[in-house]
């Protein structure tokens, strides 16, 4: 990484060297052959000659290599990964909030928990991860950029209005993903509900009860009254557990950005949903086209931590600008942290300057 020569930029752009230094004096850069050209100029030069600047390669790219998959003698079980889907008022908020209510600690009992879009809750000990944004759109925005962060779907379906259009969008966004789907059968105080015919209805979209000799589990739940709610985390344990839902917590960090935001005081805010290794204080990060240095940690109480182990959930502070939810965050090498963030960032601009070249000629042409 890091800026080039004007000779290594002639090699690379398939150009005489005098070219490149003409090229660059029309651009007001006076420069010798062995002088380096940084990486803005660089993808300008590029522009000039209607070459592209390509992406890393993959075997430089952090992310990729972060991608490539562990040795299964590393991976150990972490908390399985939750998202709740169904449609609007079949009381996924409620659900939510009720399952969060009902299994704080007595450490955070009547203070108030940090909103970081995903909480962790304790059932027989074990951990297990909720993405606090119901509805779809979390879960199929990341993935339409590529990340997958869910291991399970719970379906929530209110007992007393069955399956609507909603919940079948739900249940093929789940199947194209391959995620497991749980279904909850919420609303079951009301006394229109009628469990039966919702199993009914959801036997004709594919999800067959346990209880009918199918293998989809249901739980009959109750936001409200807070029933069922205890049965509902073991059923998630057990699928969790049947799924093998693991990572190895001994390399560098992977994750992805669940959500982001420019904080007034603290700058670049990021909640990064830790997915490999572990993220420490001090780590090296890139995420999308932003980079930087993990300055803080905080977790989904409030409570600063050192460190991030697979399928935590975090706010980072650190980073130089804001990323996009669905990047993926990696810890680096520092050396390459801000070269890469940079590469990125050219790239970037360089196909907004081949637009706005575009519109410019249009625009030329409109005047005439
Ligand atoms: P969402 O759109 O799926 O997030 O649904 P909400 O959680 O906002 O709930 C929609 C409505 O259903 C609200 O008025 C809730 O109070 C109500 N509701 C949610 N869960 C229950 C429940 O278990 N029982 C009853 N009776 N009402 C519920
Ligand atoms: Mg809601």
């Amino acid at each position: 990484g890091g800026p080039v020569t004007v000779k290594e930029l002639a090699g690379k752009m398939g150009r005489e060297v005098s070219d490149i230094i003409k090229k660059l004096m029309t651009l007001g850069t006076m420069a010798t052959i062995n002088q380096e050209v940084d990486l803005d100029t660089a993808v300008i030069l590029a522009g000039e000659y209607d070459i592209t600047v390509e992406e890393l390669p993959p075997e430089e790219d952090p992310t990729e290599i972060a991608e490539i998959e562990d040795d299964p003698a590393s991976l150990v079980l972490r908390p399985p990964v939750v998202t709740v889907m169904g449609h609007v008022d079949h009381g996924k908020t409620s659900l939510l909030d009720a399952i969060r209510q009902t299994n704080v600690t007595a450490h955070e009992a009547g203070g108030i928990t940090q909103h970081i879009g995903a909480y962790q809750v304790l059932c027989q000990g074990k951990k297990i991860v909720f993405l606090d944004t119901p509805g779809h759109e979390a879960f199929t925005s990341m993935r339409a950029r590529g990340a997958q962060v869910t291991d399970i779907a719970i379906l929530v379906v209110a007992a007393d209005d069955g399956v609507m259009p909603q919940t079948v969008e739900a249940i093929n966004h789940a199947k194209s993903a391959k995620v497991p789907i749980i279904v909850a059968i919420n609303k079951m105080d009301r006394p229109g509900a009628n469990p039966d015919r919702v199993k009914q209805q959801l036997a004709e979209q594919g999800l067959v009860p346990e209880d009918w000799g199918g293998d989809t589990i249901m739980v009959p739940v109750s936001a409200h009254q807070k029933t069922g709610l205890s049965d509902l985390l073991e059923m998630i344990l057990l699928v969790a557990e049947m799924q093998e839902v693991k990572a190895n917590p001994n390399r560098l960090a992977y994750g992805t950005i669940i959500e982001a935001e420019l904080d007034k005081g603290r700058g670049p805010v990021a909640t990064v949903l830790v997915q490999k290794g572990t993220l420490r204080i001090g780590d090296s990060i890139i995420a999308g086209t932003t980079y930087g240095k993990v300055r803080a940690m905080i977790n989904d109480r409030g409570d600063k931590v050192k460190k991030a182990e697979p399928s935590t959930p975090v706010e980072v502070l650190g980073l130089n600008d804001v990323p996009m939810a669905g990047d993926v965050l990696a810890a680096v090498d520092e050396k390459i942290a801000r070269s890469v963030a940079e590469k990125r960032v050219a790239k970037k601009r360089s196909e907004e300057m081949k637009e706005s070249q575009k519109v410019s000629l249009d625009d030329l042409f409109k005047q005439i």
